[in-house]
């Protein structure tokens, strides 16, 4: 099994190999921008590109030893963190990091078999202290094979929220500042706003974007079994990431994570803008009182919906969820939906993802959330488009 070839970033591609060319990459590189737009896929291509012996301007050559280790993620120098379950304690320091990177070799094997998954994940996973260690021990070695060798590190902003511990940042941090000779390493972010500062600075910046969405459509058509309806449904709630769309293409006879949490965000929405209360506090309830990380990728979806909103308000052609466009439309009409009030609504939905990533009870959470969609979209404006001196 080989990775399937890189699609689109050619930008950055040409300024990456332009920078490689002249020996000029910086030893350590931080890829971000939106989920799913295939950041660990080119952190992949850079370092195929930095262990290729052929390369050129154009990037790898695509044939030699290296490269075709590369592709099969069989490289022995090239290394590739990501974050994962805390496996449970063995009872010794040793064992327990022996147990992480058991882990990470298992989670490296299932995408060898499977490269094309949805950037989707419904548990919360973490770089852990452990994992850090074994990072270190592994680049103070030494390139085996070839003349460099590269460590990639997948959602490196999952460094932090763990082990309530700084000990696993500073130990990356150390290699950053002073990485070893011959050594690069490849972070990749879709929120470098929660790195450590620290980390942030020691990182040379490398933003990626999202693919037009036809592009899009047409990588899933011919790499999935999926049928063109599907396949531009999916490019089009996915905004330019094939990892997005992957999680909105039916999985057997289920949906998929991501369709199903378009689901269930639209069900948040509908209970927002609904006159009842009691339909807020009944979906908040049905919540688990705990686990509010989870949360993050519904609050996420739930602000697609207010962006529909606002744009069914005002340019219907931009409405991402097509099969509820009249829906859309309609809620908007009625409810004299304007703009900037749906601006607000997602700033709270904002704020509500931010502390998602804090200890918060969920129903809490949800509750606060909902009521405040509802103050906010519905009953405040109400009440100031109320002519003075009615009852
Ligand atoms: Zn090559």
């Amino acid at each position: 099994m080989s990775l399937h070839p890189l699609e689109g970033h050619q930008e950055a591609r040409t300024a990456v190999a332009g920078a490689i060319a002249r020996n000029r990459l910086p030893q350590a590189l931080l890829l971000h921008g939106p989920p799913g737009i295939g950041k660990q896929r080119f952190a992949l291509w850079v370092a195929q590109l930095l262990l290729c012996t052929e390369s050129t301007a154009d990037g790898p050559c695509g044939t030699c030893r290296d490269c075709r280790m590369a592709l099969r993620v069989e490289h022995p120098d090239l290394h590739w963190y990501m974050p994962l379950r805390k496996p449970p304690s063995k009872g010794s320091r040793e064992r327990d990091d022996e147990a992480l990177e058991d882990a990470r070799t298992a989670r490296i094997e299932e995408l060898r078999t499977k490269p094309l998954q949805p950037s989707h994940s419904d548990e919360p996973l973490g770089i852990h202290l452990g994992t850090a260690r074994n990072l270190r021990r592994r680049a103070s070695t030494g390139p085996a094979m070839a003349r460099r060798q590269v460590f990639l590190i997948a959602n490196a902003e999952e460094l932090v929220a763990q082990d309530a511990s700084p000990e696993a940042a500073n130990a990356l941090l150390k290699l950053l500042e002073e990485p070893p000779e011959s050594t690069w390493f490849l972070l990749t972010s879709a929120e470098p706003g929660r790195l450590l500062a620290t980390i942030r600075s020691r990182a040379s910046s490398l933003h990626l974007s999202g693919l037009p969405e036809e592009q899009v459509a047409r990588f899933v058509m011919e790499r999935t079994d999926a049928d063109e309806a599907e396949a531009r449904k999916a490019a089009r709630l996915a905004s330019g990431a094939i990892g997005r769309a992957l999680g909105f293409l039916p999985d057997g006879e289920d949906d998929g994570p991501l369709e199903e949490l378009r689901k269930e965000s639209f069900r948040l929405i509908r209970d927002a803008l609904s006159p009842r209360s009691g339909d807020r506090f009944a979906r908040a309830l049905s919540y688990r009182p705990s686990g509010a990380r989870g949360l993050r990728e519904l609050l996420t979806a739930m602000e697609v919906w207010l962006r529909d909103l606002s744009a069914a308000a005002s340019a219907p052609d931009a409405v991402l969820n097509h099969d509820a466009a009249d829906w859309l439309v309609r809620s908007a009409r009625e409810r004299n939906l304007h703009p900037v009030e749906l601006a607000r609504g997602l700033d709270l939905v904002q704020e509500a993802r931010a502390q998602a990533a804090g200890n918060v009870n969920p129903q809490l959470l949800l509750a606060g959330l909902l009521m405040g969609l509802h103050r906010t979209l519905v009953s405040d404006r109400s009440a100031s488009h109320t002519p003075v001196g009615t009852p």
